[in-house]
């Protein structure tokens, strides 16, 4: 059912995105990516979607702090994609600081990437949805969307408000054939954490796999990381017809985290 739908994927040249994009195309879907990186490696990721599943992929190059080349992203969609049937809102950045040293800048880009470009993405894909009278919006928040740790005060503040973000849509989507969640994953192993992991290590004066069964799985009970195949399977299913009256939910996919 997802064959030739248009799927923008914002924050797809890597880790989880780039999964998630994977996995529609895989089911026949065309696909937007967006993200940053090498213009080389990119384009190499884009032909090799539509080489290897046979769809049509375009990339938009959308800064998602900045409210004018999202738009252009959403109008590209329609342009070279004839719409955007499902979006998912998934760029994402991590800063890691304790408050009272935690640096304004990181924390007005954080908001801005993590949070504010789904407002912006939302609200100008939502018309396109209604006129189509079908549309799924998909929100990659976060276990720290639904509880907190320490150090992380501006993507939890985004994730939480992420949340909320998709609560809401979903009450205002409702009766048009719209459905708006939330997919709360716990630790991914992707270059965000991979980056994180380093910096712990660097602290602790801990080996790296030190660092990843004692500190980062710390809270994960399963102890092993979710794999990005499972995020875009959840990601896949919640824009399938068996999912459509699932609507406003927030769905942790985490090992038992937010169980705690
Ligand atoms: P990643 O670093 O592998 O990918 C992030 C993507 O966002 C990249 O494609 C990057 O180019 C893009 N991006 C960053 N800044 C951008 C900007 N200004 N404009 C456009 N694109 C931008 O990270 P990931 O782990 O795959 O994270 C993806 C999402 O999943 C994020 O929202 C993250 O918070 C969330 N998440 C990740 C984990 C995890 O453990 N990895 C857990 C929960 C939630």
């Amino acid at each position: 059912m997802l064959n030739e739908k248009s799927v923008v994927v914002t924050g797809s040249t890597s880790g989880i995105g780039l999964g998630i994009a994977r996995s529609f195309a895989s089911e026949g879907a065309n696909i937007m990516l967006n993200g940053l990186g090498d213009a080389a490696e990119i384009e190499k990721l884009r032909a090799g979607l539509e080489s290897d599943y046979k769809v049509k992929a375009v990339y938009s190059p959308a800064d998602m702090t900045r409210p004018s080349e999202i738009a252009d992203m959403i109008a590209q969609a329609q342009g070279e994609l004839g719409g955007v049937d499902v979006l998912v809102n998934n760029a994402g950045i991590q800063h890691v600081a304790p408050v009272d040293e935690f640096p304004p800048e990181k924390w007005d880009q954080i908001i801005a990437i993590n949070l504010t470009a789904a407002f912006h993405t939302t609200r100008i894909a939502v018309p396109l949805m209604k006129a189509a009278g079908w549309g799924r919006i998909i929100n990659i928040a976060s276990a720290h969307g639904l509880v907190a740790s320490p150090f992380k005060s501006a993507y939890i503040a985004a994730k939480h408000g992420i949340v909320g973000l998709t609560k809401t849509v979903a009450l205002e989507i409702a009766e048009q054939g719209i459905t708006c969640n939330a997919i709360c994953p716990g630790w991914v192993k992707t270059p965000l954490v991979d980056k994180q992991i380093d910096a712990q290590a660097a602290v602790h004066k801990m080996p790296r796999d030190d660092v990843i069964r004692k500190v980062v799985l710390a809270k994960q009970p399963t102890k092993s990381f979710v794999k990005i195949e499972e995020v875009a399977a959840l990601a896949v299913f919640l824009a399938g017809d068996a999912a459509a009256s699932i609507n406003g939910a927030s769905m942790p996919i985490d090992g038992g985290w937010v169980a705690h």
